[in-house]
């Protein structure tokens, strides 16, 4: 088979109209949905990146400043028990949440600034399911982080 050249590519716009369904979610996991449920919900729709809960927090206080910190706990913590957003750890000693999408995608942590770039690379992929492969294991989930300093830097340096 011919070599082929790593194609990256950064996550598609189709996963940020995917990420408005979260209410929908929620009311389809038969979640209680309160005002503030709600706000929080529409909150990580919003949010294009991947906020920790004390910046989560001071967006839904923008929307509605009754919300208190814990109560941004508490639902980022039912929404995740529930599959509707994920937690990555980027060795920050924060967890950081995202919406779930369909599409998977795998991500890059600038450690200069703590930037996370999405990304997806077929090639990666094929990969990933061929050392399971090899392995005896059928590839059913994955996560890939890449740690990384922005080239310009290094040359600085
Ligand atoms: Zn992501």
């Amino acid at each position: 088979m011919k070599k082929t050249e790593t194609v990256i590519v950064t996550a598609p716009e189709k996963t940020i109209s995917e990420r408005r369904n979260i209410e929908a979610l929620c009311a389809a996991k038969g979640m209680r949905m309160t005002e503030q449920r709600r706000t929080i919900a529409r909150v990580l729709a919003d949010s294009d990146d991947h906020p920790d809960v004390e910046e989560l927090y001071r967006r839904c206080v923008k929307v509605d400043d009754r919300i208190s910190i814990s109560t941004v706990y508490r639902t980022v913590r039912l929404f995740e028990d529930s599959g509707i957003i994920e937690r990555h750890d980027f060795r920050e000693g924060r967890a950081r949440y995202e919406t779930s999408t369909e599409g998977h995608h795998d991500h890059l942590i600038n450690l200069r600034n703590g930037e996370v770039i999405e990304f997806q690379s077929e090639e990666i992929e094929r990969l990933q399911a061929e050392v399971a492969r090899k392995l005896g294991y059928r590839l059913v989930d994955h996560r890939l982080e890449l740690y990384a300093v922005p080239l310009k830097d290094d040359k600085t340096s």
